[in-house]
């Protein structure tokens, strides 16, 4: 079954980057052709039926699967990024971290008004980094269509941060 497969790949590395969280290492999934794409057909058969326009891929773990997905979906891919990558004219959006700061961004042209948008990102923790992707998603005047992630950690109760843009929140993996 393909949870049990992503249980059983996903490395789990205590303490990094720093101590005491442990790091959900999907690299294992991606030398694992046959796995990434039953991923992708499990994405789309659970999208089935939610009107998607645009998937929009979270830096840099998030354009893994995002753009798998938006290929196997037939749409456009949009990366939303870190602060000074994208080249063109941007919308920044800045998010508290447990120490300090980020701001991601998009580019200004990303989406069509009313848009209908699928975040994506590999891994759901305390739901900061989507927020701040939602917000950039509605300050553009699209909308956020939903939310796809591998991986839930859902002792972090993030699901919660995420309903006011959709309710329709798919993680294949919830720890
Ligand atoms: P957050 O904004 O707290 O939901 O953090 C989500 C972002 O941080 C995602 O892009 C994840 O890739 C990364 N991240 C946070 N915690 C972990 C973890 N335990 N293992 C792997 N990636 C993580």
């Amino acid at each position: 079954m393909l949870i049990d497969k992503l249980r059983s790949t996903i490395r789990d590395i205590p303490d990094f980057p720093q101590p005491g969280i442990v790091f959900k290492d999907i690299t294992p999934i991606l030398k694992d052709p046959e796995l990434c794409n039953a991923i992708v057909e499990e994405f789309a058969s659970q999208l089935d039926g939610i009107a998607i326009d645009v998937v929009a891929g979270i830096e840099s773990r998030g354009f893994l699967f995002g753009l798998m997905l938006a290929s196997r979906l037939g749409l456009p891919f949009v990366p939303i990024r870190k602060q000074g990558k994208l080249p063109y004219q941007t919308i920044a959006e800045g998010y508290k971290l447990e120490y300090g700061q980020a701001i991601i961004e998009v580019h200004a042209d990303a989406f069509e008004k009313g848009d209908k948008v699928l975040i994506h990102d590999d891994l759901l923790a305390t739901g900061g980094t989507v927020v701040a992707a939602s917000k950039l998603v509605e300050r553009t005047g699209a909308q956020v269509a939903g939310f796809s992630f591998l991986i839930s950690l859902d002792f972090l109760h993030a699901k919660s941060r995420l309903r006011r843009f959709s309710e329709d929140i798919i993680t294949l993996i919830n720890y």
